[in-house]
């Protein structure tokens, strides 16, 4: 379980020597080693890069960074790495949006997925050789992907066909691969489930280097441990992404609570119905939280009129935390009487602070994109690579009183150090599959609890702090959350984060990487 990458490896690439001949015996027929030497950078810039991530708080950088230019090169790196007596680890890196290291590999490779898009297989440069859409009425519709394809390219072709996939994350500048590492969630997951339940089927590079096609009918074992798994059993290189017919307009409404009871009791009524195809069912809900700085409007896009600005304000600090819960249903251009109708039927039952109701109808695309602008703008202010010491947390739904009183209401009010938007909107249990590697609370109904700060590169370990401080409060009244995004330092913390499910983990990492290659930055099997 070596992590080093062999010096012979390294110094024939440098001397640009024909590395093959270093090889004991070459396992590959066809001499693809050549095609890997001519795709690894030991660039600077390169491996600068591959060494840090979005959370910008810590770096470690790889000894190479390969570039690759099909799936076969990535199949021969694994091979290369699984062939030698003290392996090197291999990291699939999608954009980095990771934030504590997780797409890191360091002293060993990091594989950039996104440069699959640049030098695919038919040699041009067409963003969309590797998103293929077909299917027909009786067969449902797909598309099939590559995994370092990004979520906005997928909207943008698929749209073309006038489909969509059904479960979104807020930011579409994510690749395929690493949102189904982890999940893929959004507003919509309590009616779709999260990303990796929309995926019928998947192309695999394990650990052993073997390509293997799978899906729920197909090498099960692999698609289940893939989904949610962290990268920990193999790359995906291809995922079949269900579609649906898309909508062309999207009501989008944020109303105001003063009382957390009323708007998680809401919450929860808004998504007890959830059919794919129910009536009166809402197409996306979440919340956020008001505190501290206003209204002000972050990355999560602007809403409120600034006529009203200073009415919230007021509000806010009368009650130092409001509530905003925000909800969308897309409709055809037709229909908008009847979907204004539903909504007021809809509002109707709601206890939401009366005056306290903000609408905007926009595109289908302008409503999926919207964290986008808000990018630019953090961009242009040089304020978007900063630290963001993010916390995730599932809240299982018997907690979330009293994460609201000993988490909002005493660390976060208390300490005043937020900078970044916190969001909490409840999810269905039921739409997700158990038999997947992700890890979620065990009750019918979790919340989604998203610390998602940025802070200056001197001052996020105290925002750190705070999310330490968090998780103590929790463990102190065992509340049984889950991280979303995890990040521990011990196996025991792994251990414990799986619960029933790590010994399956275990046995499934030893099944397709028992050389423990895969995305070390993890901290599962080389804490
Ligand atoms: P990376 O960070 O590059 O990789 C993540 C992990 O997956 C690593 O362990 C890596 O080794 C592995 N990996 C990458 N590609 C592959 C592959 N092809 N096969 C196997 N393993 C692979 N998440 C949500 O669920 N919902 C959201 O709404 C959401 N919003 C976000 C908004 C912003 C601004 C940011 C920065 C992140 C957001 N995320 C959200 C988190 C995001 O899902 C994760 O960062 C995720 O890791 C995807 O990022 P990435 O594609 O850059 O993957």
């Amino acid at each position: 379980m070596g992590r080093a990458l062999p010096m012979r490896f390294k110094s024939s690439i440098d001397k640009s020597e024909p590395w093959i001949n270093f090889l004991p015996a070459s396992p590959f027929p066809d001499h693809h080693e050549l095609t890997v030497a001519t795709n690894l950078s030991y660039d600077p810039a390169a491996l600068s890069s591959a060494a840090t991530d979005f959370g910008h708080m810590l770096s470690n950088p790889p000894a190479a960074v390969l570039f690759p230019s099909s799936i076969n090169d990535i199949v021969c790196l694994i091979k290369l790495a699984n062939s030698i007596p003290v392996p090197f680890n291999i990291a699939a890196k999608g954009c980095g949006h990771s934030v504590r290291g997780q797409a890191m590999a360091g002293n060993g490779v990091v594989v950039e997925m996104t440069s699959m898009n640049n030098n695919n297989n038919n040699n041009n440069n067409n963003n969309h050789t590797r998103i293929a859409i077909s299917g027909n009425p009786s067969t449902g519709y797909f598309a099939d992907v590559g995994g370092e394809q990004l979520w906005i390219d997928v909207l943008n072709a698929t749209l073309e066909h006038g489909l969509a996939p059904v479960s979104w994350t807020d930011y579409l500048y994510l690749t395929i691969g690493g949102t189904l590492s982890n999940a893929g969630i959004s507003g919509q997951t309590f009616r779709y489930g999260p990303q990796i339940c929309n995926v019928s089927e998947l192309d695999i590079i394990t650990g052993k280097g073997d390509f293997v096609n799978c899906s729920p009918q197909k090498n099960c074992e692999l698609f289940h441990s893939v989904l949610g798994g962290l990268g920990q059993f193999g790359i995906i290189v291809r995922a079949r992404i269900s579609l649906f017919p898309a909508r062309k307009r999207v009501k989008w409404v944020r109303i105001l609570y003063s009382n957390f009871s009323e708007f998680a009791k809401d919450q929860e009524r808004l998504i007890s119905i959830n059919g794919r195809e129910q009536e009166g069912a809402l197409d996306y809900l979440e919340g956020v939280l008001l505190m501290h700085d206003g209204p002000q409007n972050s990355w999560r896009s602007s809403f409120f009129p600034t006529s009203h600005h200073s009415k919230i304000v007021s509000l806010i600090n009368q009650h130092s935390i409001i509530y905003c819960l925000e909800i969308a249903k897309y409709y055809d251009h037709p229909s908008l009487d009847a979907i204004d109708k539903e909504l007021d039927d809809l509002f109707d039952g709601l206890n939401f602070l009366p005056g306290y109701k903000f609408e905007k109808d926009v595109s289908f695309i302008d409503f999926l994109n919207r964290v986008r602008n808000g990018e630019l703008s953090l961009r242009s202010q040089g304020l978007w690579d900063v630290p963001h010491p993010w916390l995730n947390l599932f809240v299982p739904k018997s907690g979330i009183a009293e994460f609201d009183s000993g988490v909002f209401k005493d660390i976060i009010l208390k300490r005043k150090v937020t900078t970044g938007p916190i969001l909490i909107y409840p999810m269905n249990r039921s739409k997700w599959d158990d038999k997947m590697s992700a890890v979620i609370p065990d009750e019918d109904v979790f919340y989604v609890v998203s610390f998602l700060y940025s802070s200056g590169f001197d001052d996020w370990e105290s925002m750190d702090e705070q999310n330490k401080e968090t998780l103590r409060f929790c463990n102190s009244v065992d509340m049984k959350i889950k991280q979303y995004l995890p990040h521990y330092k011990t196996q025991e913390d792994w251990a414990n984060h799986y619960g029933s499910k790590w010994k399956r983990i275990q046995e499934k990492k030893n099944e397709f990487d028992p050389k423990m290659i895969l995305s070390p930055g993890q901290n599962i099997f080389n804490p």
